[in-house]
């Protein structure tokens, strides 16, 4: 166990990451963050912050000694340079491993008895045109590696837009397109000794492949569908031997729940646990990571909604605090970029 007091070390320098220190300095602990990224929000809520590159060995090793635990809130932290964290690492990064790349993942969930859409490695063109014939159109597709967020993905209506797309110099995945009535997210956390709580699953709705919003209660639809999910998030947390937070995304089909992805970290999706549950997803998140015992995860209001705060959106975004049961958070971020998450607001609905 990592008693309060001892020194987390957090891989990423975003909102998660700022999140996560908040939960963590609540309970006592300290944080350092490790991020090549000179913009990071992690600094005004973290003891102090490597900014370095993550293959800067130098620089790695330095930051293991002042750790007593180190994890992550960012996924795609590139596994090899992380050699001088490997005692000290929670959840083990078989996890990043597994979810880095979307082929691998697939597999994986497969292998454990999930359903994800019909989906083929493309490498070529010609795999491209093998996969359209063989899986159909409207189609996806999508870079194995480094996509998040709707990045890195081309919708292909019919065989003829394939055409048009220069395919990118990396591998990639065609995934048939999934008719869903819904999109909702199983997070669960999970102990060193195998204990778990879930958190209530959102509806969750996108906008251009980014998340828009995550509400409670889900729906019937939805919620006909939850229990199947969370037998998978489980089984899929217990062969990882998981430690922290996972979530698992899944469309809601007429046939059943369609797994969309997993991140193996805290997410958007489960934001509106702060306020909204007993215990958020970031607090059990360093529970777990220090060897504590899980906090209740249920939900404490009859309804639930938030909000992500997007871009220029940011800059007035105090409108949301003209009702009372609502919550506002912001990251810190200095730029208001068009598509930059800059915060969110959740809603508790009362009656
Ligand atoms: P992803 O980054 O793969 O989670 O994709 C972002 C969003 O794009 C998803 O949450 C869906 O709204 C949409 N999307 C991704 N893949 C598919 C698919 N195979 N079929 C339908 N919609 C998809």
């Amino acid at each position: 166990m990592i008693t309060p007091g001892g020194t987390i070390g957090i891989l990423g320098g975003g909102q998660l990451g700022r999140m996560m220190a908040m939960s963590a300095a609540q309970m006592g602990y300290r944080c350092i963050a490790f991020t090549p990224d000179k913009d990071h929000v992690v600094g005004d809520v973290c003891h102090d912050v490597f900014v370095n590159r993550w293959d800067d060995r130098q620089a790695m090793a330095a930051f293991a000694q002042k750790c007593d635990v180190v994890t992550w809130e960012f996924e795609n932290v590139p596994v090899e340079p992380l050699g001088p964290l490997e005692s000290l690492l929670a959840p083990h990064p078989r996890a990043l491993e597994t979810a880095q790349d979307r082929l691998n993942e697939k597999r994986f969930v497969e292998g454990l008895g999930g359903t994800p859409a019909p989906y083929a490695p493309i490498d070529s063109r010609a795999d491209l045109v093998d996969a359209m014939e063989r899986i159909g159109t409207p189609g996806i597709l999508k870079t194995r590696r480094d996509g998040y967020d709707g990045k890195g993905q081309w919708r292909i209506d019919v065989a003829r837009d394939a055409e048009g797309i220069a395919l990118p110099d990396a591998p990639c995945i065609y995934e048939g397109f999934v008719e869903f009535d819904a999109e909702f997210s199983v997070i669960l956390a999970r102990t060193a000794k195998g204990d778990k709580v879930v958190w209530d699953s959102t509806a969750n709705v996108h906008e251009g492949g980014m998340l828009h919003t995550s509400t409670l209660p889900a729906g019937a639809f939805v919620e006909g569908q939850v229990e199947e999910a969370r037998d998978l998030a489980g089984q899929v947390a217990d062969a990882l031997n998981y430690i922290g937070v996972l979530t698992l995304e899944f469309f809601a089909t007429a046939r059943g729940p369609v797994f969309n992805e997993m991140a193996p970290r805290v997410h958007n999706s489960g934001h509106w646990t702060i306020e909204g549950a007993a215990t958020s997803q970031f607090e059990n998140h360093i529970r777990a990571v220090c060897g504590l015992p899980l906090g209740d995860a249920r939900t404490v209001a009859p309804g639930i909604c938030m909000t992500n705060i997007v871009g220029k959106d940011a800059l007035d975004a105090t409108h949301w605090l003209d009702d009372p049961a609502t919550h506002l958070h912001l990251y810190g971020k200095a730029k208001a970029r068009e598509g930059r998450k800059m915060g969110h607001a959740t809603q508790l609905i009362w009656e």
